[in-house]
């Protein structure tokens, strides 16, 4: 007799931010779930590091808090241009900085005494009868009601559903690595160079994550990251001072190419897309973290409901999830866009520090257009 696989009602693909926060939500209702990532815990991952904090209420709620974890407060703003000219302003939320190694490794710790976890690849997400069945890569078959796409921004998975972004080549590349560098604690800079920009933020181990997003053009005309980093990027006079001085703390940064900003789909194939799934913003904003366990919010909270009315209407689920999904981050990813083209168009980010150095209330405005609330 060939054994069954265990049937969950939910599946959740890929547990980084979004999926980890869904796992917990779900699981504190009494959901049963599953969740399967490919790599084990902790690892660090390219990313500015900096969460805003519209997510401390909810991670309260999960069950964690970053801030007994380390976690450092940040409160002020800096952005310079590629010749240094610079303005600072309050932030008007606030976040705080902490590793991708502590603050998955902190969810996790969590989720693995809540739920069941697999690590493994998915290779297929087949829908079929109302029921989905995934296949990973060591041959395992697992069945669930729903699936969630937590899976981040670029995976084997969006080759395997087809998605539309994956067709097209993305221009972006992005390296991220920790430094010993005398740096104040409340502060997160975001500093211009040609072709890109550059976060520089404390994270709970008091060493400086610096992270930068680069057009592969203006790249890949330099032999490697130490070359770029020398030529191009110590244009600007604050990241001159940051290289010269910061000693590296990883054996080598580490870079992700083909960083997508397109447009995809909340909803593919019946799986709910959530975090960079389901979309990424422009890191400048430093709000895609606070908009992954947002969105893991929205559908969890859709699917309790559903669990506990017994309404498990596909369809209606469905647009419940992309309306939801659309209205509380459309607007996000469209000021995200804007100021990202503001900010790499050298004269007008000029221009608009300069604006902003006279009128610096806008500061604060630009980034509310950015970020929600708490939620
Ligand atoms: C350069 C850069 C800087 C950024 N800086 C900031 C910042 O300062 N602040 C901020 O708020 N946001 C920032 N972001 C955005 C932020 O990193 C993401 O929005 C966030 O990580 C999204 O979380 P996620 O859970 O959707 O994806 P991820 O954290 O990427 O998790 C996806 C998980 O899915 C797993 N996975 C993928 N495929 C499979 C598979 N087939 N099977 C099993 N598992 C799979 C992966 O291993 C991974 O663990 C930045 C992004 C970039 C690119």
């Amino acid at each position: 007799m060939v054994n069954q696989p265990q049937k969950y009602q939910v599946i959740i693909v890929g547990g980084g931010l979004a999926g980890l926060t869904s796992g917990l939500h779900l699981s504190n209702h009494g959901i049963s779930v599953l969740l399967i990532e490919k790599n084990t815990y902790p690892n660090h991952k390219v990313c500015g590091e900096y969460v805003s904090n519209e997510v401390l209420n909810y991670l309260n709620w999960l069950g964690v808090d970053p801030l007994a974890h380390g976690a450092i407060p940040i409160r002020k703003f800096q952005i310079s241009t590629h010749d240094g000219a610079t303005t600072e302003t309050d932030l008007p939320l606030g976040g705080f900085g902490m590793s991708r190694y502590a603050l998955d490794l902190m969810l996790f710790e969590k989720v693995k005494d809540q739920m069941d976890v697999v690590f493994d690849q998915v290779e297929q997400i087949l829908f079929e009868n109302d029921e989905f069945t995934i296949r990973t890569n060591s041959k395992s078959h697992y069945k669930a009601e729903f699936v969630i796409g937590a899976f981040g921004k670029r995976s084997n998975l969006d080759v395997h559903l087809k998605r539309e972004f994956i067709q097209n080549r993305s221009s972006w590349l992005a390296v991220k690595a920790h430094y010993e560098y005398e740096f104040p604690e409340e502060l997160v800079t975001l500093h211009n160079f040609e072709g890109g920009y550059c976060g520089l933020s404390k994270v709970e181990t008091g060493a400086v994550n610096a992270c930068y997003l680069v057009q592969y053009k203006a790249f890949k005309e330099h032999s490697g990251i130490t070359d770029f980093q020398n030529s191009v990027m110590i244009r600007n006079p604050h990241l001159a001072a940051f290289f010269k001085e910061a000693k590296p703390l990883f054996d080598r940064p580490l870079s992700i190419a083909q960083v997508s900003f397109q447009s995809k789909n909340p909803i593919d194939n019946h799986v709910f897309m959530v975090g960079d799934s389901a979309g990424l913003i422009h890191p400048l904003c430093g709000n895609g973290m606070a908009m992954a366990m947002h969105g893991a919010k929205l559908i969890s909270e859709i699917l309790v409901k559903a669990f506990k009315d017994a309404s498990k209407n596909r369809n209606s689920l469905e647009l419940a999830y992309s309306k939801a999904w659309r209205e509380t981050f459309g607007s996000r990813l469209y000021y995200g866009r804007m100021l990202q083209r503001l900010l790499l168009s050298n004269s007008l980010s000029h221009w608009g520090v300069q604006l902003v150095k006279n009128f610096p209330a806008l500061i604060p405005k630009l980034i509310s257009k950015t970020h929600g609330s708490t939620f």
